[in-house]
């Protein structure tokens, strides 16, 4: 996003009203349930675009959150997106994009939460295992992970930089999994590099892939 007249205009969520179901309050971890405190808006001079500016309660812990939200100027009421950006926003991970396969969802999902809660091995386990499972989904061959990372490098799926990188995370030659008696505690840093990979990778494999189907959808549109 180049500005913020952009907010909503090529990516967001269904509907043209802002969706607070979807909010969780930072400070109390319920979902969805405020009530509008405050509300200003601002409109793009010529333009139907709007920018809102709204102030929302928690109605379980009386929190605040400010809101920033517009919907899309080709939205209509049944049929539009909208994006938002709320702050402060909640310091835990609580879901996964939708778009992606559940099971890699889930997994990357204990990763991160391992992260925060400073379980290395789990953080390595889980990331391991959301890694070989998205390597997997798009034909993948090999014996271990560095394999299949090389075997998607050379049929063009995977850029030539995450063949690159994936040589120094020491986390993808262990085999933790298959934990042996005398297996070392897995360093902090080689956990926090797995994941940093495993965002990456995810984002070349589902995120931006997913980004460009919904512009394309949105230009046919636009179009017809
Ligand atoms: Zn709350």
């Amino acid at each position: 996003m180049d500005s913020w007249w952009q907010l909503g205009e090529w990516a967001g969520v269904s509907g043209s009203e802002l969706s607070t179901y979807r909010i969780t309050c930072p400070f109390c971890m319920e979902k969805g349930n405020f009530e509008t405190a405050f509300h200003a808006e601002k409109s793009k001079p010529n333009s139907r675009k709007k920018l809102n500016f709204d102030t929302l309660k928690c109605g379980n812990c009386a929190g605040y959150v400010m809101c920033l939200w517009s919907k899309s100027s080709n939205s209509f009421d049944h049929n539009g997106i909208h994006s938002y950006k709320v702050l402060p926003w909640p310091l835990k991970y609580e879901g996964h994009p939708e778009f992606w396969p559940e099971a890699i969802g889930r997994y990357w999902l204990q990763a991160k939460k391992s992260l925060v809660d400073e379980n290395w091995d789990a953080t390595a386990v889980m990331a391991r295992s959301a890694l070989q499972i998205s390597l997997r989904d798009h034909g993948a061959a090999g014996r271990n992970l560095k394999q299949e990372i090389d075997d998607l490098a050379e049929k063009g799926i995977l850029p030539p930089i995450i063949k690159d990188w994936s040589n120094n995370i020491r986390e993808l030659g262990n085999d933790s999994a298959h934990p042996k008696p005398d297996q070392p505690p897995t360093d902090p840093q080689d956990a926090r590099d797995i994941v940093k990979f495993l965002d990456f990778l995810l984002e070349y494999l589902y995120n931006l892939p997913h980004q460009i189907e919904k512009y394309r959808e949105r230009k046919e549109e636009n179009n017809s």
